[in-house]
C-alpha cells in the first residue's frame, strides 16, 4: 500500500513480545514503516527468535542474551510470565539501547516502539531521552478491560462469583461479567497492578498504536484517546495494512495445494493460536466434532496443542476417516488459507490476530475461546459484529455442540445467511479502512508523519 518516502535518516527500534500472536502484528508494523522509507532495528529475545532471512536485507536485527529460567515461557501463569519477563529483559534492553544510541553509523534513531507488555523496556527507553509508543497487539476492548482493571474489582464484577457471569459490565458494554479476562483469584491482585503498570506507563509514551480499525471499535478507541490523552493511531488490521510477512516458522504449505483441489465454500479451517493448550478430552470431542460434520477440513495440531502430552494423537477409530477428509498440519500458513475461495468457515479460540485475519479473509467464525482476551473477543464477534457463532464455552466441549455451530452457520437460513452478509460487509470495511483515504490508512499516514517528527 505504501511509497517509500520520507524517511531517510530515521530508524525506527521496535521491541516485540516473543509470542506468535505478539511478535506478527510488531514485525507487520515494520514491514509498513520500512515500505515508507523508515530503518528498522527489532531487538528481540532469544526465544522466538524472528529470523533476518525472511526479512528485508536492511532491517537491523538485535537478539538479546538472557537468562530465562526453563518452564517460565511456558508457564500458564500469565502474570508470573508476564512480570518475570519484563524484569528479566529490560535491563539488556536498556543497556542494548545505549549502545545502539552510541553508534555513529546506526542511522538516527528516532523513536522505540515496543509491545505495550513491556513496560520496564518503554520506561527505560524513556528514561534515556528516546521518544516511546507502545503497541497493543490485542483489541482496544481488551486494552480498555487493562484500563479498568482495579475499578473491576472494587466494584465486585472480579473475581467472577458463581450467579453473576451474565450481569452486564456497565462500565465495559457489551461485555458480561463471564467475558472478562479472568486470573485465578490466588494472583488477581498481582496482574491488576501488572495492568496498571502496563496502563500508567502507556499514559507517559509519546502515542500508542492498536492493531483494531473504526468498523469495529471506533467507540473504544475513542474512550482510549480520551482517557489517554495522547496521540492513538488505530492502523489494523496490521495484515491488511502492511506489505505480507514471512513467519519464521516452518509451514505445511502443501495443505493450499490441497485447498485447490476442494469445492469452494466447503473446508472448514481449525486453529486454536499458537500458546494457549487444551485438555485431551477437548482434542478428542473436537477430532469427533470434525469427524461427524462430514465436511473437509485443515486442522492445525501443533506442537504442545494437546496439554501434557508432546503431539496430539487422535482417538482410536477416528484416524482413517478424518485423514481421508481433512489436513492436520502442525502449522498452517494462515494468512493464506484464510484468504482461499474453498475455506467457509474457521473454528477459532478467537485470539486478536485470527480474528482480524478471519475478517480481512471474509471468513466467518465458530468461536470457542479459551482464555484471557478471547473470551471478549468472542463476545464481540458473535454479539456485536455477528460474524460468528459461539460453541458454549464454560463447559467442557461436547462434539455433538461443535456439529451444532457447524450446521448452523452454514445453514441456508436466515441466521447463517446473516452472519455470512455481516461478515461480507465488515471485510469490505477492513479493506477500505486500509485504502488510501480509509480511517487506518489516515491513521497510519499519521503515525509516519509523528515518527517523523521525532529529532533522530
Ligand atoms: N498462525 C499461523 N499458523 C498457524 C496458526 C497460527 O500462522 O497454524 C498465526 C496466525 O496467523 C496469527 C498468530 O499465529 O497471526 C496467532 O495469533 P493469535 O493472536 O490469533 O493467537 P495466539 O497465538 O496469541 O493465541
Amino acid at each position: 500500500m505504501a511509497s517509500n518516502s520520507g524517511g531517510a535518516g530515521h530508524r525506527v527500534v521496535l521491541f516485540p513480545f516473543p509470542y506468535q500472536g505478539h511478535l506478527n502484528p510488531m514485525l507487520r508494523l515494520a514491514a509498513a514503516l520500512h515500505a515508507r522509507g523508515l530503518a528498522i532495528t527489532v531487538v528481540h529475545a532469544e526465544h522466538h527468535a524472528p529470523d533476518p532471512a525472511d526479512h528485508p536485507a536492511d532491517y537491523r536485527f538485535v537478539p538479546l542474551p538472557a537468562d530465562v529460567p526453563a518452564g517460565l515461557l511456558s508457564s500458564e501463569d500469565v502474570a508470573r510470565l508476564l512480570t518475570e519477563l519484563d524484569a528479566i529483559l529490560a535491563v539488556p534492553f536498556g543497556d542494548r539501547l545505549v549502545a545502539l544510541l552510541a553508534e555513529q553509523d546506526a542511522g538516527g534513531i528516532c523513536c522505540v516502539i515496543a509491545d505495550v507488555q513491556w513496560y520496564s523496556a518503554l520506561a527505560a527507553a524513556r528514561k534515556l531521552g528516546v521518544p516511546t509508543l507502545g503497541l497493543m497487539t490485542s483489541s482496544a476492548a481488551s486494552f480498555r478491560t487493562f484500563m479498568a482493571y482495579p475499578t473491576l474489582i472494587d466494584k465486585g464484577y472480579l473475581p467472577v462469583q458463581e450467579g453473576h457471569k451474565d450481569d452486564p459490565v456497565h462500565e465495559l458494554p457489551p461485555f458480561r461479567v463471564r467475558d472478562l479476562q479472568r486470573i485465578d483469584k490466588s494472583i488477581l491482585a498481582e496482574f491488576a497492578s501488572q495492568l496498571e503498570r502496563i496502563v500508567a506507563e502507556a499514559r507517559r509514551s509519546c502515542g500508542l498504536i492498536l492493531n483494531t480499525f473504526d468498523a469495529i471499535e471506533a467507540a473504544d478507541v475513542d474512550k482510549i484517546r480520551q482517557d489517554l490523552s495522547i496521540p492513538v493511531f488505530a492502523i489494523g488490521p496490521l495484515n491488511a495494512l502492511s506489505p505480507s510477512v514471512r513467519s519464521s516458522l516452518p509451514q505445511d504449505r502443501g495443505c493450499l495445494n490441497w485447498l485447490d483441489t476442494q469445492e469452494p465454500g466447503s473446508v472448514l479451517y481449525v486453529s486454536f493460536g499458537s500458546l494457549v493448550p487444551i485438555d485431551a478430552d477437548e482434542f478428542t470431542e473436537l477430532a469427533w466434532g470434525l469427524a461427524n460434520s462430514k465436511r473437509p477440513f485443515i486442522w492445525v495440531v501443533r506442537r504442545g496443542l494437546v496439554r501434557g502430552f508432546e503431539s496430539g494423537e487422535l482417538p482410536d477409530g477416528l484416524e482413517e476417516e478424518i485423514r481421508d477428509r481433512g489436513r492436520i498440519v502442525h502449522w498452517a500458513p494462515q494468512e493464506e488459507v484464510l484468504a482461499h475461495p474453498a475455506i467457509c468457515a474457521f473454528v477459532t479460540h478467537n485470539g486478536w490476530n485470527s480474528t482480524v485475519e478471519a475478517i480481512s479473509g471474509g471468513v466467518p467464525m465458530i468461536c470457542r475461546p479459551l482464555v484471557g482476551d478471547q473470551l471478549g473477543t468472542a463476545r464481540y464477534v458473535c454479539n456485536a459484529w455477528r460474524v460468528g457463532m459461539e460453541v458454549e464455552v464454560e463447559t467442557q466441549l461436547e462434539w455433538g455442540k461443535l456439529q451444532l455451530a457447524i450446521d448452523k452457520l452454514m445453514a441456508d437460513n436466515d441466521e447463517g445467511k446473516e452472519v455470512r452478509e455481516r461478515m461480507k460487509y465488515l471485510t469490505n470495511m477492513a479493506g477500505k479502512g486500509v485504502s488510501e483515504g480509509g480511517s487506518s490508512h489516515t491513521s497510519f499516514v499519521n503515525l509516519v508523519e509523528f515518527i517523523l517528527s521525532f529529532t533522530c
